[in-house]
């Protein structure tokens, strides 16, 4: 296994540090994942992907997406991952030839044959088996391994002292995820949605039913008759930021942010609070102590209540939302900059939810900290004074002090009035 840590000018420094790999369910969101500091995005083309519901990517947004992200330092994975029935079949090896000719990164690939294929065309891209194949140890790792797949990712299912096992007997690129939604079943092993909405999670078509409300019955006697809000088996969704620095001094290679279908804040609020938090720990491990910001920022993203997964321990009662409704609205993400003029402190912004004059925005950005400042004139394209920002994705201009970065989102700051 690489060396994770050197000794330079005598600091401990991480020099083995892990690729942050994003999500993006379009154009717009890949290129904010990458601009907010993620190392490569992984993204779905329009065929043998799963989350066909997702704004899928054709392959011109292929080609415009790894030129992006190749100019940017930054990689692209596709998503190839689909369980392939007959009818699939057709038209697989061409797709993977043209995925290889534009430049992707790399295959996320669930069907053993797609793996055969792959390395039979003798193609440059690298081939990760998916989490879809629940890969939990190191036999079956041993296995993808003499297959010549690059990377497994591994399960959710897997803990953190079995991933340290894994690690220290495998030399395979292992990804793990670190943030994101959870399946209440093995992910991707699920069939609630296929029996109660003939939606196939299997094909991307989940419809979530974990998080419906049930009522339970047990011989015509209503279980839950005394419960306020019915039976539900949603999970909380996974955050491991207090687990960051171990997984970097474990050598994993790859730490993966679960949500193609999340929105433009989440991604940006998500990869660049990750983004901080390795680079923090990896400049100066031993003098690392403050988790507590970057749990501050998570929360702005999270419309779910948060738990560790499979991390620490197997999840309890805890870790579920039995019985309630934990879904809330996350701060709003009102602006995005466009440019900022040092001469008149006038930014130009896109506006993106309703705000006002008195409101106070706060402007975050992977390169500064986070600005908050109170909105006391707007001006419309024509430079006339306006109170209210109303119209989605009208540009207009925000008088700050401070100086704003190109591509700077602002969040309208939620004053608890109590
Ligand atoms: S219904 Fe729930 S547990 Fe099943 S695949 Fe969908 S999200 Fe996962």
């Amino acid at each position: 296994m690489k060396e994770i840590s050197q000794i330079i000018n005598g600091k401990r420094v991480i020099v083995k540090k892990p690729e942050l790999l994003a999500p993006a369910g379009n154009l717009e969101k890949l290129k904010v994942a990458i601009l907010y500091g993620a190392d490569a995005v992984f993204i779905g083309g329009k065929e043998f992907s799963l989350r066909s519901s997702a704004s899928n990517f054709s392959l011109n947004d292929i080609q415009e997406a790894v030129t992006f992200a190749h100019l940017h330092g930054s990689k692209i994975h596709v998503t190839c991952n689909i369980i392939l029935h007959m009818d699939n079949i057709g038209g697989l090896a061409d797709y993977l030839r043209s995925l290889d000719k534009i430049g992707v990164d790399a295959i996320i690939v669930a069907d053993p044959y797609i793996i055969y294929l792959a390395k039979q065309l003798n193609l440059r891209l690298e081939v990760h088996v998916s989490t879809q194949l629940s890969t939990l140890n190191t036999s079956a790792i041993s296995f993808y391994e003499k297959m010549k797949v690059d990377r497994v990712v591994l399960g959710r299912e897997v803990n953190g002292d079995d991933l340290r096992e894994i690690r220290k007997n495998t030399e395979i690129d292992l990804e793990y995820f670190i943030h994101g939604a959870m399946c209440i079943h093995y992910s991707g092993r699920c069939m609630l949605s296929n029996y109660f909405s003939r939606r196939d999670a299997n094909r991307g078509g989940c419809s979530q039913s974990c998080r419906w409300y049930y009522d339970i019955y047990e011989n015509g006697d209503k279980l839950n008759k005394d419960q306020i809000v019915p039976f539900s088996m949603s999970s909380k969704d996974m955050a491991l930021v207090d687990y960051i620095p171990d997984l970097i001094e474990m050598g994993i290679d790859s730490f993966k942010i679960e949500g193609r279908m999340k929105s433009l804040h989440y991604i940006a609020t998500v990869v660049s609070t990750y983004r901080k938090l390795i680079d923090d720990y990896c400049q100066d491990p031993d003098h690392f102590i403050d988790n507590i910001k970057y749990h501050q920022e998570i929360q702005k993203a999270a419309n779910r209540a948060l738990c560790t997964g499979f991390f620490h321990e197997f999840p309890n009662s805890t870790c579920q939302l039995y019985n309630q409704r934990d879904e809330h609205p996350t701060q709003d993400f009102c602006v995005r900059v466009l440019n900022y003029d040092h001469q008149s402190h006038l930014a130009m912004i896109e506006q993106r939810n309703y705000f006002k004059k008195g409101d106070f925005i706060e402007f975050f950005s992977p390169y500064h900290d986070n600005i908050v400042v109170e909105v006391k004139h707007i001006y419309n394209e024509d430079k006339d004074e306006v109170d209210v920002a109303n119209h989605p994705m009208e540009i207009l201009y925000l008088e700050v002090d401070v100086e704003l970065l190109e591509n700077d989102m602002g969040r309208k700051v939620i004053v608890n009035e109590s």
